[in-house]
């Protein structure tokens, strides 16, 4: 447990840090903190949410390398989404003049996981949480790939009783996979995070000694951090779907080649998609709709945080 808090505080101190703060030797003094909070009557109106943009900027973990093998494979949280959206990020597509890419809501995800979601699973499970936090393992069969949240080793036939799961033995291995969440959404688990699920069991089966049967998506509310645990039974037949997926988009030689599933699917997705020029599918008129109240406010559509 202690250990788990030290990785919290360390979380923490590193946000500190960034602001030119060391947060550990406490509050500014207070003639400081009211020369800042009253700027010259002449001077704009200060505000941080540029600095929001440029924190999330600089402590994104999605980096070059990474980036560059997500873009090898399909991965587990883009199954569900538009394949010619897919595919026209695998290449490197440039994204509409218009478009401005929205990093919080993922970010809020990856300091939940970081600062909350890793700790207390280590202060729960101690070394039997495994693959989580910074350790995380990125699971691949060259077509499809999976950054599971965290495996959970050793577990007893039982120990997830009270989720209505029997292991069917012990010594079992489980996923864990966290996911932050509106505290009032409703109708959980989400498909995308039950697919997404399922191609980590599957990928973890396939390509490491571990043979999970059990995936478990935490979800953490994000006002209120209520905790609703959900298994999920791995279903081979999900994973060998998730395959073909992974042939049709990684196969086709563009986007053009690929069916315009968004707008197939009523247009929701087209509405946060980087690529409604490029694709065509939704016609000049909606490209002006579409821009027409400036820059979009794109969701990543299952987000792996
Ligand atoms: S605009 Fe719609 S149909 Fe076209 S790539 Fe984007 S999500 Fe898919």
């Amino acid at each position: 447990m202690k250990k788990a808090a030290q990785h919290g505080a360390a979380f923490f101190k590193k946000l500190g840090r960034f602001a030119g703060e060391d947060v550990s030797k406490g509050n500014p003094p207070e003639n400081q903190v009211a020369a800042n909070a009253s700027p010259a009557p002449d001077r704009a109106i200060p505000t941080i949410d540029r600095h929001v943009d440029a924190f999330i900027a600089e402590n994104q973990t999605f980096d070059a390398a990474r980036l560059e093998r997500r873009r090898a494979t399909l991965n587990a949280s883009e199954c569900v989404s538009c394949a010619r959206r897919v595919r026209a990020g695998k290449d490197a597509v440039p994204p509409d003049p218009h478009y401005v890419e929205n990093q919080r809501c993922a970010f809020r995800g990856q300091m939940i996981e970081a600062g909350l979601f890793a700790p207390a699973m280590r202060g729960a499970y101690g070394r039997r949480f495994r693959y989580g936090g910074a350790r995380q393992h990125n699971f691949s069969n060259g077509r499809l790939a999976a950054t599971p949240d965290g495996l959970l080793l050793g577990c007893q036939r039982h120990e997830f009783a009270h989720l209505g799961v029997d292991l069917g033995r012990d010594n079992a291995v489980v996923i864990t996979e966290c996911k932050s969440v509106d505290d009032r959404t409703r109708d959980l688990p989400k498909n995308t995070h039950v697919v997404q699920v399922q191609i980590q069991l599957g990928l973890v089966r396939e390509t490491s000694r571990y043979k999970p049967d059990v995936g478990i998506i935490i979800y953490l509310s994000a006002s209120f951090l209520k905790v609703t645990e959900i298994p999920i039974r791995f279903d081979p037949a999900v994973f060998a779907a998730a395959e073909r997926r992974a042939r049709l988009i990684m196969g086709a030689a563009s986007m053009a080649d690929l069916p315009a599933e968004g707008r197939l699917a009523g247009g929701g997705e087209c509405q946060y998609c980087p690529y409604v020029a490029t694709c065509g599918a939704c016609g000049e008129t909606r490209i002006r709709d579409l821009h027409s109240d400036g820059p979009m406010e794109p969701r990543r559509v299952a987000s792996g945080n």
